[in-house]
């Protein structure tokens, strides 16, 4: 093609938290190229899947026409059939069973709009608070760590303001692969003088340039940060002013951190002690000490308390609300922070308004004009089991894979056998398998709207590419079963939809599309005039005081014993992106990682007979996978990791059962398996 003959659209990235900005180059409504635009987090860079991994949109596996399943199979049938036959189950099964028999899983992977108009479908026209979706398995415990301690569930800072600080800290996370973009970011900082401490169970790439590398115990994190507190409170390293002026519970936690001596957070941790003492005193040197964490610190049957203690870490050396720092939860899918704003979530209408606060629960009628339900709904984790039980009845799932992307998958089989299923997706996957109704959706490069990257960040994505077949924008369909289920509603656009939710979600009522047509706006925004906020709690945390929770460090109750003794962590990959709908059905991405594999630890791998490239069974209470072996000096000796992405792989061996109490988020980061030569 000639440049001068294709037209430009600016959109923004749908592969991962860091929203980069994408111009694309279109003829004849296909998108032949894709360059990096300027925009702020990404600053005219781009990673292998925001350059090349749009070629899916075209793919001839598509999902062009609605479908319903008869006889076991899915025929073809016209939109009106398809809606008429999702609402007329709705609504009998509402009628039967009452309407918290009915859940829906929403998706962050769609536009903010999407997410917003299926909670309110949810809520306001089934009458149930059973909305949740996948952040529930990826970052519900940052929600729930950085909500209580500081007020706000959200990353404090911005991306690019890592080359701001003096001292990066980054813990589970393998930056480089997962949010390619900040990686470089942290490259270019070390290349500034900038100094890096990584902790992490996986020598990642990072670990090669950091400082301090501390090859920490899977699910050890509480124990670091105590360990680095007993330091910093030994040597007088806090921030006295800080601590006295902005902070409660300081006391609790001298007490409960003495007892973390280095001799003895070494053993928990398994790593060399005087490590410990430098990374504290290198992290509390500065008020530019930036932590940058993922799903390494909130997968685990703890992960409230682990995202909690790096609030800890930061409130105690002063590093919150200022330039360079804070606690920097990096958000995996493009829109995880925006589906959680947008109130896709069993306790929360949208921007975190909770559903048991009567003022709340009035001002949502109101403004909706329905009656609402005051009763928490069942998590994504607690969906499946309710199912199984014969609590919920009929499931309806908007751009999701449960049957990959949540845990153990033969008991989500079980339960998507059972329930009605409806599927709103872009491809057919493992879970339209058992869908009794799929409706086809528009791919994000064929429709309007918004995501929220993780530094709260509201950006435009815009059509570039032509509508493939009979697909239909979510918040369309969505509508359109609201209608017939009884509750009228009509947006022509999704502005229209967009403006409505600014309404009724204080933190984005100052951001319009105008606003956001050249540069996006970090929320809070609440008012026009506002300029958005790009460092939370500036004049203080948010709650009012920042909550020191005094934490123990608790072994995780994870199934390792003598049948299971390695420690399985599940991870993701820089070539894929969820659960390889879209990356598998991209040439070039695909090719290059195209099939499951697990890496071994060198020393497991000669006491268990196995080399590279062998193939393996590997076990855990829930069932065996067999997969490729690869043999890394990565891991330590009893610690092996898998990606995630894989259908019949990491999620085959993963537990459902044992769950982190406050958030509902599973272990996936500490499975307990066996690994045998086939
Ligand atoms: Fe897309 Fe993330 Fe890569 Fe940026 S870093 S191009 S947002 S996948």
């Amino acid at each position: 093609f000639r440049e001068w003959e294709t037209q430009k659209v600016r959109t923004t990235c749908a592969y991962c938290g860091v929203g980069c900005q994408i111009d694309f180059s279109v003829k004849d409504g296909v998108i032949v190229d894709a360059k990096p635009a300027n925009g702020p987090s990404n600053q005219g860079l781009l990673c292998v899947k925001g350059k090349f991994a749009y070629e899916f949109i075209n793919h001839e596996d598509r999902l062009k026409y609605p479908m319903i399943r008869r006889n076991g199979k899915l025929e073809r049938v016209s939109w009106e059939e398809a809606l008429d036959f999702v609402a007329e189950k709705i609504l009998k099964i509402k009628k039967e069973f009452g309407p918290d028999a009915i859940a829906g899983f929403s998706s962050a992977r769609t536009v903010n709009e999407d997410s917003y108009l299926f909670q309110k479908f949810i809520r306001a026209a089934v009458g149930t608070n059973n909305v949740d979706h996948c952040a529930r398995l990826c970052h519900s415990s940052t929600v729930a760590g950085l909500a209580a301690t500081l007020g706000s569930g959200a990353m404090t800072n911005c991306i690019a303001e890592i080359k701001d600080a003096d001292v990066i800290f980054i813990t589970g996370s393998n930056t480089t692969e997962t949010h390619p973009v900040m990686g470089m970011y942290v490259r270019q900082a070390h290349r500034m003088g900038k100094k890096i401490i990584v902790a992490d169970p996986v020598r990642i790439p990072l670990a090669e340039i950091a400082d301090i590398y501390l090859q920490i115990n899977p699910g050890s994190s509480v124990a670091l940060s105590n360990g680095m507190l007993h330091v910093i409170f030994e040597e007088g390293l806090e921030d006295k002013e800080y601590i006295e002026k902005y902070t409660e519970g300081i006391e609790e936690l001298r007490e409960i951190v003495k007892k973390y001596t280095p001799e003895k957070t070494a053993e928990i941790c398994g790593v060399d002690k005087d490590l410990i003492i430098q990374a504290a005193r290198l992290y509390a040197s500065t008020h530019k000490s930036y932590i940058a964490y993922a799903m390494g610190i909130t997968q685990h049957v703890n992960g409230t308390d682990n995202v909690s203690s790096l609030s800890n870490l930061a409130l105690v050396t002063g590093n919150i609300g200022k330039k360079g720092s804070g606690v920097n939860p990096l958000r995996g899918q493009n829109n995880v922070q925006g589906a959680c704003d947008m109130g896709a979530l069993p306790t929360d209408y949208p921007a975190y308004q909770k559903v048991f606060n009567p003022e709340v629960q009035e001002k949502f009628e109101k403004a909706w004009g329905v009656k609402l339900s005051p009763n928490k709904g069942y998590t994504v984790t607690e969906t499946i089991p309710a199912i199984l039980e014969d609590k919920v009845k009929l499931l309806y799932i908007m751009g999701e894979n449960p049957m990959v992307s949540d845990p153990d998958s033969n008991h989500v089989k079980h339960a998507l056998e059972k329930a009605f299923v409806v599927v709103q997706d872009i491809f057919p996957n493992e879970t339209t398998e058992y869908a009794d109704v799929v409706l086809p959706s528009k791919a994000f490069a064929e429709k309007d709207g918004t995501f929220t990257n993780t530094e709260r960040r509201v950006q435009r994505i815009r059509k570039a590419a032509s509508v493939k077949g009979e697909c239909k924008d979510d918040w369309w369909t969505i509508m359109e079963v609201m209608n017939r289920i009884g509750y009228p509603c009509h947006y022509d656009t999704v502005e229209d939809v967009f403006n409505e939710m600014r309404t009724v979600t204080p933190s984005y009522a100052g951001i319009t599309y105008e606003k956001i047509e050249k540069e996006g706006v970090q929320w809070p925004c609440p008012t026009l005039e506002h300029p958005g906020t790009p460092i939370l709690h500036v004049n203080g945390p948010g709650r009012g005081r920042g909550l020191l929770k005094a934490l123990d460090w608790i072994p995780s109750p994870d199934t390792c014993n003598p049948e299971y003794p390695i420690v399985l962590t599940s991870c993701r990959i820089l070539y894929h992106y969820h659960t390889r709908t879209q990356t598998d059905k991209t040439p070039g991405i695909h090719f290059t990682a195209p099939r499951n594999w697990i890496e071994i630890d060198p020393s497991d791998a000669k006491d268990l007979g196995i080399q590279g490239g062998d193939w393996v069974k590997v076990s855990s209470p829930r069932g065996s996978v067999y997969v490729e072996a690869r043999i890394a000096d990565t891991l330590r000796p009893g610690v092996a990791w898998m990606p995630f992405h894989y259908a019949g792989g990491a999620n085959v061996l993963s537990d459902s059962e044992h769950l982190d109490p406050v958030s509902k988020i599973p272990g996936f980061k500490q499975i307990g398996v066996k690994i045998e030569k086939v």
